[in-house]
């Protein structure tokens, strides 16, 4: 072989390494976000002002006079999300992401596992697996199996504050991680410690603003804390976990249902406009929204969830990725599982997360 065609044959295997490049290749990801809105039903967040729950719970006069229905109403399930999330579906899915799971348009996204209800829906989605047979309650008991948290801060070689969950429920603390202390954890009536001034005010007024829930504090603090987190110590992999949506409606309290998904989308929007002015995440983050598990479809069922109800299957997913293109609705589409998310999390950032987890869903294809 002369010169030239050894160079030829060193280029052809150069070329050859650069195209068949493993299909784990790194795009754009450095950071993950992940974020739930417990038990937030499909009906509401693909199309607003459920009218039938308004009806069924005005109990004097025509629905037409009540504060939900002037505040809220609008003729397409289009106009009427708008109304409630602004932000979510004014901006971000339309110039940002997109979302599985309005069975309207042909997309669906379930839960696997049987119980429908929020241990098993976080377990599922933290370590991609469900198992119903050990994860059957909502108790204060260690998640046997360690979350694609704790995967994510091994394979990124993290210290414990770059891997944080943020969470309103309080056995959110259980459910993140298999060790306790592996990462940085912080959820119910929790003191959160921070060196600015405000942060500490606020994890003081945490327990002087109790909810109705012993277990569940107000998304407020949640939110606040993460942010905090987020600016200050600028963490790689990051879950906010939201709770009020599910306890508002286990109480009835569809108003406050509403306001609290209104709520979230100014949360959506604050963090969203720090990200973007952010070199550390602009551009190089991906945010999964999701939810634990549905709740009844009927005016009968919505307050609940769990095994008996069958509407309670059905979740939906948004992603907001520099990994995908795809804005808006999903349409057409093959059915997404809620077992899904922590491979698809991995994915982004170029990890195999199937190496931890032979057993877990595979990750969501991104258009
Ligand atoms: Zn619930």
């Amino acid at each position: 072989m002369n010169y030239n065609l050894k160079n030829k044959g060193l280029l052809l295997t150069v070329l050859l390494f650069v195209f068949a490049a493993p299909a784990l290749a790194q795009g754009r990801t450095e950071n993950v976000i992940l974020i739930t809105l417990d038990g937030a039903r499909t009906e509401e967040l693909f199309g607003g002002l459920d009218i039938e729950i308004l009806r069924a719970i005005t109990k004097e006069g025509p629905v037409q006079d009540t504060a939900l229905y002037k505040k809220y109403w609008a003729e397409t399930p289009e106009a009427r999300r708008e109304k409630i999330m602004p932000f979510f579906w004014g901006t971000l899915m339309k110039q940002h992401g997109s979302i599985a799971g309005n069975r309207r348009l042909g997309s669906t996204a379930e839960i696997t596992n049987g119980h429908r209800f929020s241990y098993p829906g976080y377990s599922e989605i933290l370590t991609g697996e469900a198992r119903d047979d050990v994860i059957n309650s909502n108790d204060r008991r260690r998640n046997p199996s360690p979350s694609v948290l704790q995967f994510l801060k091994r394979k990124l070689n993290l210290d414990s504050r770059q891997v944080a969950a943020f969470a309103s429920w309080d056995v959110m603390n259980w459910i993140v991680e298999s060790e306790a202390g592996a990462i940085t954890s912080n959820a119910g009536y929790q003191a959160y410690e921070h060196p600015d001034p405000e942060i500490q005010a606020l994890s003081r007024l945490q327990f002087e603003t109790p909810t109705p829930w012993d277990s569940v504090r107000h998304d407020l603090y949640t939110f606040r804390f993460a942010l905090a987190h987020l600016k200050t110590y600028q963490p790689r992999a990051m879950f906010l976990s939201l709770g009020e949506t599910d306890d508002w409606a286990h109480d009835g309290r569809y108003d406050r249902v509403l306001q609290a998904l209104e709520r979230t989308d100014n949360y959506l929007r604050e963090l969203w406009t720090f990200l973007q002015g952010s070199d550390r995440y602009r551009d190089k983050t991906t945010i999964l929204i999701s939810v634990d598990h549905g709740r009844g479809d009927t005016a009968g069922q919505w307050t609940g969830h769990g095994r008996r109800i069958e509407g309670a299957k059905y979740i939906w997913i948004a992603v907001i990725s520099p990994e995908s293109s795809q804005r808006g609705e999903w349409k057409q589409t093959a059915t997404v599982y809620q077992n899904q998310i922590a491979a698809t999390l991995c994915r982004v950032l170029g990890l195999d997360y199937s190496e931890h987890n032979p057993r877990a869903g595979k990750p969501i294809q991104l258009r």
